[in-house]
């Protein structure tokens, strides 16, 4: 029986309250537990000087998929930036923006982070997705299939059949050992395979439905089941100047809808993109306050941020039309892909930089969200990782979260349009050890519904993850935090220590968490109906090769979602 004693550290636990407090943490066989059984013959951190929080939980990182692979090969100049050789109990790693598998769980274990959903997997393609998921080491992991643009999803949102509509939803978790409901320019993926884009309200080509209905109808169809998570929605109209009045109305979308579970309705990711203000480039500025004030008036919405990290990266996404967009306003390499029947995607490397007014009004807007948004657990540290910048970048958000003088360091340095057309400037507040533990891990977990299962806090019975970093709760200067954050003295996965001093010690495989919606039979039957006549007769594969089968999730973790009451 392993067991584990970390004394003497300022423990960080929101979910259970603990807000800086000296306590020991005890563990044993993976889980954090009451007490010792003996306590002589444990293994003792000392984390005296440290910050202690629960392993790291990221809501939303493109880490894995046909489409991340892609970005791989399409960019060898960034796999030969992150380029590490094989070293200890660690294999090679590439890559800065889109690393390797091995370098993806490397990094966030180092970071302190245990858990990554990946946001945005093509269901015909879910197989490869979890392959690689399997093949990050360490870290926990789940996935959300994109289900929108589906022609399923279309055809039963026109219909209004609503009742077979999460019949299907529920099929399709299950068949791709998906988490919950992606969403990603919902009707404006399927209208570029017409070269179409869509608004809220514009009816998507040959469908006669709306992505506002889309949306409200995958609100509904979740809600029927006790999932975890709410939709996940990547909205219309990302990246477009003068955006920001679609993301209101698209959160007025699910105003009224009940949960099923107590939290949120709807999720808005990267949400930075969707806060843009302005008719054109020209005029372009951030609208960031007004997307706040919603969020701070409505218990519905939660948001991550999308936060920019200034530099190079490789923006990725089922947004078809929008990489094409940003294609065109760069001329840099660009590719696109199809997924028959469900989404697509596209890809372009993109330069964030800090002479450009654009880019240094976009990189205020991440953290003007983050401190305009009064209530932390509202709010998830992103970058959309590798849209707005690389996951390795975190620390240097959360640096700039809690320093007010970083902040402005750094905005003396880049475009002064950020003096007029931003509110950073004028912000004072500084996010503390605790807000940082909750926009880090608690208010993610909640959100993802992870909590329940073990995830993002340090009570009793959650699992053994633990971060400790090596810095005093009392410390302000933005270097000593980042570099803290960037390697964590320990972390500690399911009981077992896998840093020590910012080095990978051991490489532990992770789990893949899925929910399976419990539907009712007679109901599945009907739509099971619907489902065989469609792989007949569009799908170039059959129905029978579809599903993921048991040897992509070797190490699983079902969440069971009942009919909700
Ligand atoms: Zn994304």
């Amino acid at each position: 029986m392993a067991e584990l004693l970390i004394k003497n550290g300022v423990v960080f636990d929101p979910i259970n309250g603990v807000k800086g407090e000296k306590m020991d943490i005890c563990i044993r066989d993976g889980k954090i537990v009451e007490s010792l059984h003996d306590e002589h013959g444990a293994r003792v951190i000392d984390a005296s000087g440290c910050v202690v929080m629960p392993g790291g939980v990221d809501a939303h990182a493109h880490i894995a998929g046909g489409k991340v692979n892609a970005g791989r090969l399409l960019r060898p100049e960034d796999g030969r930036r992150g380029l590490e050789p094989k070293r200890g109990v660690c294999k090679p790693c590439t890559g800065y923006s889109v690393p390797n598998t091995w370098a993806t769980g490397y990094r966030y274990a180092k970071m302190g982070y245990t858990f990554v959903m990946e946001p945005a997997m093509p269901p015909l393609t879910a197989r490869h997705t979890h392959e690689e998921l399997v093949d990050t080491p360490i870290i926990d992991k789940a996935a959300l299939p994109l289900i929108d643009n589906n022609w399923m999803t279309l055809q039963y949102v026109r219909d209004e059949n609503y009742e077979m509509l999460s019949a299907y939803v529920a099929w399709m978790i299950r068949a791709t050992r998906g988490y919950g409901i992606k969403i990603v320019n919902p009707g404006g993926t399927e209208a570029w395979g017409f070269a179409k884009n869509c608004g809220l309200d514009d009816p998507v080509p040959h469908w006669d439905v709306t992505p506002a209905d889309i949306i409200r109808a995958l609100a509904h169809a979740n809600e029927r089941y006790e999932m975890p998570h709410s939709i996940h929605v990547h909205g219309n109209m990302l990246g477009h100047p003068g955006n920001y009045e679609t993301t209101l109305r698209t959160f007025d979308v699910v105003k009224g809808i009940s949960a099923s579970m107590q939290r949120q309705t709807m999720h808005t990711t990267h949400i930075q993109f969707f806060c843009y203000g302005g008719t054109s480039w020209k005029d372009f500025e951030s609208k960031a306050d007004e997307i706040a004030k919603y969020v701070n008036e409505n218990e519905h919405i939660t948001i991550d941020l999308g936060s920019i990290i200034l530099g190079d990266t490789t923006t990725m996404t089922a947004d078809g039309p929008m990489e094409y967009t940003l294609y065109r306003l760069t001329g840099r390499k660009w590719t696109n892909h199809d997924v028959e029947l469900e989404t697509g995607a596209g890809i372009v490397p993109f330069l964030y930089s800090s002479r450009n007014p654009v880019h240094s009004v976009q990189w205020t807007i991440g953290l003007e969200l983050a401190l305009l948004i009064k209530n932390p657990w509202k709010v998830v540290l992103s970058t959309d990782h590798p849209n707005a910048g690389p996951f390795i970048g975190y620390p240097i958000l959360i640096s700039m979260l809690m320093s007010k003088k970083r902040r402005d360091e750094v905005m003396k340095e880049v475009h002064p349009a950020v003096f007029d057309r931003s509110s950073l400037a004028s912000i004072d507040r500084e996010l503390d050890f605790h807000e940082i533990a909750i926009i880090t891990r608690a208010s993610a977990a909640k959100i993802l519904g992870l909590h329940n299962h073990g995830k993002g806090h340090l009570g009793v019975g959650a699992d053994a993850d633990v971060a400790i970093y090596g810095i005093s709760h009392e410390e302000s200067d933005a270097g000593a935090v980042q570099r803290a954050f960037l390697n964590a003295k320990y972390t500690i996965k399911c009981g077992e220590i896998v840093v020590k001093d910012g080095e990978i010690v051991a490489t532990p495989e992770g789990r893949t968490f899925y929910v399976e919606p419990e539907c009712e039979e007679s109901l599945m039957n009907e739509v099971m109906k619907d489902i065989e006549r469609l792989f007949k007769e569009y799908y170039t594969v059959s129905l029978s090769n579809y599903p993921v089968q048991d040897v992509y999730t070797p190490h699983p973790y079902v969440i069971k979602a009942p009919m909700s009451g």
